[in-house]
C-alpha cells in the first residue's frame, strides 16, 4: 500500500528520485565513485552556502548529531531545548557522558537569543546546540539572532540542526558563522531516509583535532581525510546519493528563489486554511514553520477519526502531533516536492471530512 505522506518526514519521495536509487552500484573505492561524490558537492556547498566540505554520513540526523557533541565538547554542552528533538539532544549529551546544560523554553515558544547571551557569557560552555526548525512543534527559531550572540563567544563551537528547513529557507553557513551544519535525507529534500548531511568549519575541525574518544564512524577527521580523496570513511550508501545527485538536479531546475517562494506560498495556504476553520498555530505567528505547520486542536476535534477518513478515504497522510502534544496538535508538512496543486487538494479532502464531524 502507497500512502501520499504529508507528515513532517519521511515525505512524499517522487518516482524520478526512486529510479535513480535504482542505478547499479560501483566500488566505493572505484573512479566512478570519486566522480560520483565530487558531481554532489558544489551544489550541496551552494545549498549549504558555504566554502567548507560538505559531508555524506550513511545513517539518519541522529548520527550526526550525536557525533558532533562527541567530537566538539572539551568542556560543557548548552543544549537549546524547545520542542521533542532539541529536548533530546540533551538526553543523548547525557548519554554520551557529557557535561551538558539545559536551557529550556515552552513547547511553541522560540529559542531567546537574550537567554542564550546570558547562558554563554558565565565561560562554562564551549559547544552550543540549536535546532533551526522544531519539527515537534512547527516553531522556526531566529536563527540570525541567536548566532549573532554565539559569535560574541569565540570560544563556543554552534552545531545547527537545519533537518526540517534545510533547502526550504535560505539559511546561510559561511555569513551565519555556523560551526557544523547538519541535515537529513527523509524531510525537506524529499529523499528516503538514510542519509544525513553536515558541513564542518575550520575551527570545528581544530577543536575536534583536540577532542579524544571520537570514535571511528563519526570522527569529523576521517570524514575530512577521504573527502579529500572523494570518498567517505566507510562504505557509503550509494543508491541515496544517486539520489541525491538527481534530486539537486531538480533543486537547481527549479530554482533557489523559486523554490523558496513555494514553500512559503504552500506553508501561506495551510495558514489560511487553519485560520479559516478557526484554528491556531502552537508557535506565535512569527516563528512559525515555512516547512510545516503545527496546528493546535483548538476545536476539540476527533483527530484520530479525522486522520483515519483522509488515509481510508484519499491515502493521504497528516501527522497527530509528537509526542506530548499528541491529540493536542496535528502538523501538515508542505516540505520537499509539494505543489499548489497537491497542498490544494488535500485541503479540500480535509474541508470534505472536517464537515463530517
Ligand atoms: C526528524 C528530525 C531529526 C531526527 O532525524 P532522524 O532521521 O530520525 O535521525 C532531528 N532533528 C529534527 C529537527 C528533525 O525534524
Amino acid at each position: 500500500m502507497s500512502y501520499k505522506l504529508f507528515i513532517p518526514g519521511p515525505v512524499e519521495v517522487s518516482q524520478k528520485t526512486y529510479n535513480a536509487m535504482a542505478t547499479p552500484v560501483f566500488g566505493h573505492r572505484s573512479s566512478d565513485f570519486v566522480e560520483l561524490y565530487e558531481s554532489v558537492q558544489p551544489g550541496l556547498q551552494t545549498l549549504f552556502y558555504t566554502k567548507d566540505p560538505v559531508f555524506i554520513s550513511t545513517s539518519s540526523a541522529w548520527g550526526v548529531m550525536e557525533g558532533a557533541i562527541r567530537n566538539l565538547t572539551g568542556k560543557r554542552v548548552l543544549n537549546c531545548m524547545s520542542g521533542a528533538f532539541s529536548d533530546k539532544w540533551h538526553d543523548v549529551a547525557k548519554r554520551c557522558g557529557l557535561q551538558a546544560g539545559a536551557l529550556e523554553f515552552e513547547w511553541g515558544e522560540p529559542v531567546d537569543p537574550e537567554a542564550v547571551r546570558k547562558e554563554l557569557a558565565g565561560g562554562d560552555y564551549d559547544v552550543i546546540t540549536i535546532i533551526h526548525n522544531e519539527t515537534s512543534t512547527g516553531t522556526m527559531n531566529p536563527l540570525a539572532e541567536i548566532m549573532a550572540v554565539v559569535r560574541e563567544f569565540p570560544d563556543v563551537i554552534s552545531v545547527v540542526d537545519t533537518v526540517s528547513s534545510f533547502s526550504a529557507v535560505p539559511i546561510n553557513k559561511d555569513e551565519l558563522g555556523i560551526d557544523v551544519m547538519l541535515t537529513g535525507s527523509q524531510k525537506a529534500l524529499a529523499l528516503p531516509p538514510g542519509l544525513a548531511l553536515f558541513s564542518v568549519s575550520e575551527r570545528a575541525f581544530a577543536r575536534a583535532a583536540s577532542i579524544e574518544g571520537r570514535g571511528y564512524y563519526f570522527d569529523f577527521l576521517e570524514f575530512r581525510k577521504n573527502h579529500e580523496k572523494g570518498m567517505t570513511p566507510s562504505t557509503p550508501v550509494i543508491p541515496h546519493i544517486f539520489a541525491l545527485r538527481s534530486k539537486l538536479e531538480d533543486i537547481f531546475e527549479e530554482g533557489l528563489e523559486s523554490r523558496f517562494a513555494r514553500h512559503a506560498r504552500l506553508n501561506e495556504m495551510v495558514h489560511a486554511w487553519a485560520d479559516r476553520h478557526g484554528f491556531e498555530l502552537l508557535p506565535p505567528r512569527a516563528f512559525a514553520s515555512k516547512s510545516l505547520s503545527c496546528i493546535r486542536n483548538s476545536t476539540d476535534l476527533d483527530l484520530p477519526e479525522l486522520i483515519a477518513r483522509l488515509k481510508k478515504r484519499y491515502n493521504c497522510v497528516i501527522d497527530g502531533g509528537y509526542g506530548k502534544i499528541k491529540g493536542k496538535t496535528f502538523r501538515i508538512s508542505n516540505m520537499g516536492d509539494e505543489t499548489d496543486e497537491t497542498i490544494d487538494a488535500l485541503l479540500k479532502q480535509l474541508d470534505e471530512i472536517l464537515a463530517e464531524l
